[in-house]
């Protein structure tokens, strides 16, 4: 009698540990493609055949969610990600159990084990997690967000094809690439998404997130030496956004991320001190590296920039001088005008300048549009392309 058995497994459906082996959803097709248990194909490996265990524990759907809540995954959150042929009487059945695992797995990014007496025992993750955090944020605050973007990303990786990227860890290559791919010479949150995709590296936008989980302002990680960015920023002013997505493929470039490992930016202090004004900057190495390759990137390698002329006493008046600065100095004007709203700590000046700008606050328009341009989701089941997409808020 086996006392407990596990569900692992990077493609989210191989099964070990019951004294049989299911035919792993990829070989049936997309990781994503797992039919209800009913429909699932089985296969004896070796002289094995196939058999359930007599003394498989009853699940109960009570102790199952109360784990995932303990988790940070109330039942609230993990009832919405459930394909709509779940039902809870299917934790009756062995393969119901073993079901519900595969799907915490994909969707959720966690691994699972059922212990003797039926209980539900979430395990660490098999990748590792960094988080730079607030001092008070506790990392299990940030699990949710970090376990759900690498589920996403593997989602999407599986819906593009394998590109070996070609990252420079010099910000001024970096100009000259994205510019290449590009009609602005001015590094823009669209010209920098088309570089990311380009280079086969997805960026995700992560909307939907369990209540009581700490919001992130992105991440980078790598499944598979394959690298992901994750937005979780909740804005669309292109010019925020382009600062953290220059931030988090900084730390791709930059070789901070290793394989399957999540590199989690919590909060917009934090990441954005380089241009939102803690004056005692980040202290962290790695943060301060990914800034400075950042800015360098959107300031086309200058340090600073010149916006020596003391105080603007109107919006239309910043609006305009970012224009002008922006066209001489090939840079983007939102991110002229934030660079001002750090600088002099006039943060309602810089909004109401953004205003001018109808194009820079479309920026979850455009992580969208890139997306579905860019990943094929028909490679997945309908259940799965609609998480992939409403987990997004698409
Ligand atoms: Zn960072």
């Amino acid at each position: 009698m086996r006392s407990s058995w596990r569900v692992e497994g990077t493609d989210g459906c191989s099964i070990f540990g019951l004294g049989w082996d299911r035919v792993p959803c990829q070989a049936l097709g997309p990781p994503a493609l797992c039919p209800p248990p009913s429909a699932h194909v089985t296969m004896a490996v070796g002289p094995r055949k196939p058999r359930m265990n007599k003394n498989t524990p009853t699940v109960t759907v009570k102790s199952a969610y109360h784990a995932l809540d303990a988790a940070g995954f109330p039942k609230s959150f993990v009832s919405r990600l459930l394909p709509d042929w779940w039902d809870n009487a299917l934790f009756k059945t062995s393969s119901g159990a073993i079901e519900f695992a595969s799907i915490l797995k994909q969707r959720l990014g966690v691994d699972v084990r059922f212990a003797e007496n039926g209980e539900l025992e979430v395990l660490a993750t098999d990748g590792r997690a960094r988080y730079k955090k607030r001092a008070t944020t506790q990392n299990r605050e940030l699990q949710a967000c970090s376990t759900l973007g690498v589920a996403l990303g593997k989602l999407a990786l599986f819906c593009m094809p394998v590109v070996k990227p070609n990252l420079p860890k010099d910000p001024a290559q970096a100009v000259g690439q994205v510019r290449a791919l590009s009609k602005s010479n001015a590094i823009t949150f669209a010209s920098l998404l088309d570089f990311c995709w380009s280079q086969g590296v997805p960026v995700l936008f992560l909307k939907d997130l369990p209540r009581g989980s700490k919001r992130i302002a992105g991440m980078a990680l790598q499944t598979e030496r394959r690298p992901v960015i994750v937005l979780g920023f909740q804005s669309s002013q292109n010019a925020r956004q382009l600062f953290i997505l220059a931030h988090e493929l900084a730390h791709i470039c930059l070789g901070h991320v290793e394989k399957n490992e999540a590199l989690i930016d919590e909060c917009i202090d934090a990441i954005t001190d380089s241009i939102e004004g803690e004056t005692s900057g980040p202290s962290d190495d790695e943060e301060r590296q990914a800034d400075v390759f950042a800015l360098a990137l959107l300031r086309n390698g200058a340090d600073n920039l010149p916006l020596g002329k003391g105080r603007f006493f109107s919006p239309a008046e910043l609006a305009a001088e970012a224009v002008r600065m922006g066209q001489r100095l090939q840079v983007d004007p939102g991110h002229i005008i934030l660079t001002y709203a750090r600088d002099y700590n006039d943060w309602l000046m810089a909004n109401q300048a953004l205003g001018y700008f109808p194009d820079q606050s479309n920026a979850v328009a455009l992580i969208k549009q890139r997306f579905i341009s860019n990943c094929n989701v028909n490679n997945l089941s309908d259940d799965n392309r609609n998480y992939l997409l409403s987990m997004q808020g698409f």
